[in-house]
């Protein structure tokens, strides 16, 4: 292949990416997506089939998603007066927002938080900038970032809360200066609402600049690609000219209405891993030199000790079972690992194995 041909036809930003790589899984345990890890009970899958067969699979999805945007209006108690977009995963809303924004603008994020942001921002050639996370506490550095905010007045702001991979709240008082101080936009990025009894949705009306994103994935619906951001009408009016018309397809809308509109049952089994959460984070802290953080989402970040995160990954891999090594990243990420919690079962050999190999170290 003509190297030159490539390094002629694409972005210098494009060139110098690398692929996003997602862990094989196959015959493992796998707690390293945050997915939620139950299925549905026989009789609703029976129902879900029914709906699936009478889909009309030969037309094109309704552009709109109009029965899907209600039931995800009303399930989520989006205010009246907001607009709400859809999108193939809340990843595809990434990426519509930041091709709407100007040329070179600047794309603000705090440092660890989810990856996509920079991804998608270096791919489209955007200025990302980020500010460190506070060691420990993993809070938002407030002066950093208004003075970041002041000096590089970012056209879009994203904030996940809670954050990956930190798994926390940030301060909420914090989150409202960002908002008051910012120039653009600030997306709060909900993915893992269902485990954190927290959010802004309830403060769409009173800011004109806010939106908040949420996605069925960690939710329990991972395969199906399925995210929305609400906020003010003419924001989201503009997003739609981007949006591909029939980016959600037949099967994603029928399947996800649906879904929601069982949404006891992902209550329950959201309860259910918060549960398992309290006990794999008391069992993780009761390890010796391992020093688990407090979560409000579906997974938790611990730490090993120095250097050992790598061996302790691999050995984990070893014995079946897939986790995050976050250490490669470095920064306040050095020495770390991420687990999701699974099935209650599947958390019990985690902690088994993880024991054994912390024993082993010593
Ligand atoms: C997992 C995750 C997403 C991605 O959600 P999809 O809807 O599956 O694309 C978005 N934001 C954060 C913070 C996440 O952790």
């Amino acid at each position: 292949m003509n190297t030159n041909l490539i390094n002629t036809v694409f972005r210098k930003e494009v060139l110098a990416l690398s692929v996003y790589k997602v862990a094989e899984a196959k015959n493992l345990i796998k707690l390293d997506a945050m997915e939620n890890p139950y299925r549905w009970p026989e009789d609703i899958k029976q129902d879900w089939l029914k709906l699936m067969a009478d889909c009309p699979i030969n037309r094109y999805p309704d552009s709109e998603a109009k029965a899907l945007l209600a039931t995800i209006r009303r399930g989520n108690q989006i205010p009246s007066q907001s607009g709400i977009l859809l999108g193939n995963g809340s990843d595809e809303i990434i990426q519509i927002l930041l091709m709407a924004l100007p040329e070179k603008s600047c794309v603000l994020a705090p440092s660890p938080s989810f990856v996509m942001y920079r991804q998608v921002a270096l791919s489209l050639g955007l200025n990302y900038q980020n500010t460190p996370l506070l060691a420990d506490s993993f809070e938002l550095d407030l002066s950093a970032m208004i003075n970041t905010i002041q000096q590089k007045k970012p056209a879009l702001i994203f904030l996940a809360y809670p954050n990956n991979p930190t798994a926390n709240l940030f301060s909420e008082q914090a989150i409202n200066t960002v908002i008051d101080a910012a120039p653009g936009l600030v997306v709060i990025d909900e993915a893992y609402a269902p485990f954190a009894n927290a959010s802004f949705i309830n403060k769409l009306a009173e800011h004109s600049n806010l939106l908040v994103m949420r996605t069925v994935s960690k939710l329990g619906l991972a395969g199906l690609r399925l995210g929305f951001i609400a906020g003010n009408k003419t924001i989201i009016e503009q997003l739609n000219k981007i949006r591909l018309p029939y980016n959600i397809n037949s099967l994603t809308q029928i399947t996800a209405d649906f879904a929601l509109k069982h949404q006891d049952l992902f209550e329950q089994q959201a309860q259910q891993i918060c549960r398992d959460r309290a006990l794999v984070l008391e069992q993780l802290n009761k390890l010796l030199n391992i020093r688990a953080y407090p979560s409000s989402a579906n997974f938790i970040l611990f730490k090993t000790p120095v250097g050992q995160a790598g061996v302790i990954f691999e050995a984990l891999k070893s014995q079946g079972i897939l986790i995050k090594n976050l250490s490669p990243q470095g920064g306040i990420l050095t020495d770390c690992l991420r687990v999701t919690i699974g099935e209650t079962a599947e958390n019990e050999k985690f902690i088994q194995a993880l024991t054994k190999i912390t024993e082993s170290l010593k």
